[in-house]
């Protein structure tokens, strides 16, 4: 999970829609801000090509008004995600807040079909542990019909960290064969793969930080 922090001010009309019986929290520019502020992306599952995105509250409202047109409450995810969570999951860590987000969750995957993501918590705190747990079940699945949903998940997941692990090997191939130029055409590519942008970032980025040399490569443009 990355950290993304809002963008501020809030949107002017979500106090405005707060006055109303049936206001709505989906207002003026507030989906173009949020999927702004989250990289096009759900947060949780970081899938960019999801077909279903929700306006999801990140502490369920339960008819809150306060907490149903908060700014900050409002987080941009998939409906698998989101489905998964619900009104279940009240403790975990915030990526809007969290600076430290990224150090504290590890992800690991091969990219052999019907790999399963491996994902911990690195350090012992309940919002840790309460992430890390919906993680695993947006990954693996819970009913039958969100396993199947999770295995089409890991597909895409798998084929995108094939191709990312590929021009890895072909940039060291690169190197090893002294082609600076040729390695250094690929740089881009690999940026991208590791920005917070990318589809599946945290696991691409945790594919630097688990390898030294890959970090010691790489680990300038984790910023
Ligand atoms: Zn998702």
């Amino acid at each position: 999970m990355l950290y993304l922090p809002k963008s501020q001010p809030a949107p002017d009309c979500l106090a405005h829609e707060k006055t109303k019986a049936d206001g709505d929290y989906k207002c003026g520019d507030v989906l173009n801000r949020l999927a702004s502020d989250f990289k096009n992306k759900c947060y949780l599952c970081e899938d960019k090509t999801a077909t279903s995105i929700n306006v999801e509250h990140f502490i369920a409202h339960k008819g809150d008004k306060n907490l149903k047109f908060d700014w900050a409450n409002l987080f941009y995810a998939c409906g698998h995600c989101n489905n998964i969570k619900l009104a279940k999951y009240n403790s975990l860590l915030n990526c809007t807040t969290d600076a430290d987000i990224e150090a504290k969750i590890r992800y690991d995957i091969k990219s052999f079909p019907k790999e399963l993501p491996q994902i911990f918590a690195i350090d012992n705190a309940a919002n840790t542990y309460q992430t890390v747990s919906l993680l695993l079940a947006i990954f693996n699945g819970t009913t039958p019909l969100k396993k199947l949903e999770s295995a089409n998940l890991r597909d895409k997941l798998i084929k995108e960290v094939h191709n990312f692990q590929s021009i890895l090997i072909q940039y060291f191939d690169y190197t090893d064969a002294e082609l600076t130029e040729e390695a250094n055409a690929l740089l881009p590519q690999i940026k991208l793969h590791i920005g917070k942008t990318a589809n599946f970032a945290s696991f691409k980025r945790w594919i630097i930080r688990n390898n030294d040399a890959l970090l010691a490569e790489f680990g300038q443009y984790l910023d």
